[in-house]
C-alpha cells in the first residue's frame, strides 16, 4: 500500500552549511580564515581575503558576503564550543529523514563543494568519526532490531552506482576495460530505474560497510593538477527498506518502500581552475551539466511559487529530464520526499566558496 500523497512542500527541503577545519598544509602555510558562522542566527559571512600582494584592482573584486541557510554548521575549530561534531549534523536531519522513511516516504541526502571541502568526511567520515552514510545504517538496524512494529518483516537492500559525463555505472560489480554502461529504463510500476543494477540485500550495518568499501574501490577518480584523487564522478549510494506488515484481523498484507539516497557529488570546481584540457574538460562540462540541472531542480522544488504566484507550477517545470543524475533521482526529489544538501566550504578559496555558497542559496 502506497502512503497518502503529499503536495510538494517547501519544507521538504533543507539547505545546510558545513565549514571544514584547515588540513595541515593550510595550517602551516598560516593561510587566513575567511569564514565567519553565527549559529545563533546561521548566518554564514564569506569574508574579502586580506592578501598584501593584490593590487588595488583586484581586491575591489572581492567582498564581505553574507548568507543564510536553515543552518551552519562551524568544524572549523575544535577548541570552539559551537563547533559542529559528525553527530550534530546527523541529529540535525538523519532522525527526522529515518522516520520518514519507516512511514514509507523517499529521502535524499547530498554534499555539494569543491574537491577537498569536506564531502566524503560529511558522508561517510573516518573510522574514528563516521559520517552521515554509517550513522544512518547503524540507527536503521537499530530500530529494525529494537523497535520492530509487530506482525513486520524488514528487507534491507542497497546498491552503488556512479554517473560519468551522464553514464550510469554499477559499483558493485568488477570493472571492466571499457567500462560497462547500464540503460537508464521507465516503467509504470518501477518508474524510472538503471536496468541490470546489482542490489543485494544486507542484515547488519557490517555488510553495508563491506559494500562501500567495495564501490568506492570501484570509483572513478582521476588525477588533476588540484588534487591527485580528485573525484570527477556522483555517487549515489541508495539503501531500499522494505516493510511488509501481516494483519492479525484479516488476510490483508500492507506493504511500503522507502528509499534513501545518498549522494557525493562530483567536485564542483569549474573546469578552468583545475587547468584542465581535453578529456578532463569535457568531464567538467558534463559535470557542471549534473550540477547545474540539479540545482535548478531544488531551487523549483525548495519554492514551488517562485515561477507561479497564483498557483502550483506544473510539475513538468522542475526540469528533471535535463541531466541523468535528475532523472534517476526524480523518485526520491519532491513530492512525498525530504532532501537536504549541506554544502561543504574550505575555509580559504574565497572564488570557490562564493559559488558553492551562491548555488546553495539558489537551492534555498
Ligand atoms: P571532498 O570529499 O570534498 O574532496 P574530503 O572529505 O576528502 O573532501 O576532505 C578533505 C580533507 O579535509 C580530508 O583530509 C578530511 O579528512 C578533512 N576534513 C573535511 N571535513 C572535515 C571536518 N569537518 N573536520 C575535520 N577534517 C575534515
Amino acid at each position: 500500500m502506497a502512503p497518502p500523497p503529499m503536495a510538494d512542500d517547501p519544507g521538504n527541503v533543507k539547505v545546510v552549511v558545513r565549514c571544514r577545519a584547515f588540513v595541515r598544509r593550510e595550517r602551516e602555510k598560516g593561510t587566513q580564515c575567511l569564514i565567519r558562522m553565527d549559529p545563533a542566527t546561521n548566518r554564514t559571512i564569506l569574508l574579502a581575503p586580506n592578501d598584501g600582494d593584490l593590487d588595488s584592482n583586484a581586491r575591489k573584486a572581492y567582498e564581505d558576503k553574507e548568507f543564510l541557510f536553515d543552518k551552519s554548521f562551524w568544524s572549523h575549530d575544535e577548541a570552539d564550543p559551537h563547533y559542529a561534531h559528525q553527530e550534530d549534523v546527523y541529529r540535525s536531519f538523519g532522525e527526522e529523514f529515518l522516520d520518514h522513511n519507516f512511514n514509507g516516504y523517499h529521502t535524499c541526502i547530498f554534499a555539494y563543494g569543491q574537491t577537498g571541502s569536506g564531502k566524503s568526511y560529511t558522508m561517510m567520515g573516518t573510522p574514528d568519526n563516521p559520517g552521515l552514510i554509517p550513522r544512518t545504517c547503524e540507527e536503521l538496524f537499530d530500530r529494525i532490531r529494537e523497535e520492530p512494529t509487530p506482525n513486520t518483516s524488514y528487507h534491507v537492500q542497497v546498491s552503488y552506482f556512479e554517473v560519468y559525463n551522464e553514464h550510469v555505472r554499477d559499483l558493485l560489480v568488477v570493472r571492466t576495460n571499457p567500462p560497462m554502461y547500464l540503460k537508464i529504463r521507465e516503467s509504470p510500476k518501477d518508474g524510472v530505474y538503471v536496468q541490470g543494477l546489482t542490489e543485494v540485500e544486507v542484515k547488519s550495518y557490517k555488510d553495508v560497510e563491506r559494500l562501500m568499501k567495495l564501490g568506492d574501490m570501484s570509483r572513478t577518480t582521476a588525477a588533476t593538477k588540484m588534487n591527485d584523487t580528485s573525484s570527477r564522478s556522483h555517487a549515489v549510494f541508495t539503501i531500499r527498506l522494505k516493510q511488509i506488515t501481516h494483519s492479525l484481523l484479516s488476510d490483508e498484507t500492507i506493504e511500503r518502500t522507502a528509499r534513501m539516497r545518498l549522494v557525493d557529488l562530483a567536485g564542483s570546481e569549474r573546469a578552468k581552475s583545475t587547468e584542465a584540457t581535453g578529456q578532463r574538460l569535457k568531464e567538467g562540462g558534463q559535470i557542471n551539466k549534473s550540477l547545474t540541472t540539479l540545482g535548478r531542480v531544488i531551487a523549483a522544488l525548495a519554492d514551488p511559487r517562485r515561477h507561479n504566484p497564483k498557483g502550483r507550477r506544473p510539475r513538468e517545470v522542475v526540469p528533471y529530464r535535463d541531466s541523468v543524475l535528475t532523472w534517476l533521482l526524480r523518485d526520491s526529489l519532491g513530492g512525498n520526499s525530504k532532501t537536504a544538501m549541506v554544502a561543504c566550504i574550505a575555509p580559504c578559496d574565497y572564488d570557490e566558496t562564493l559559488s558553492t555558497l551562491r548555488y546553495a542559496d539558489q537551492a534555498k
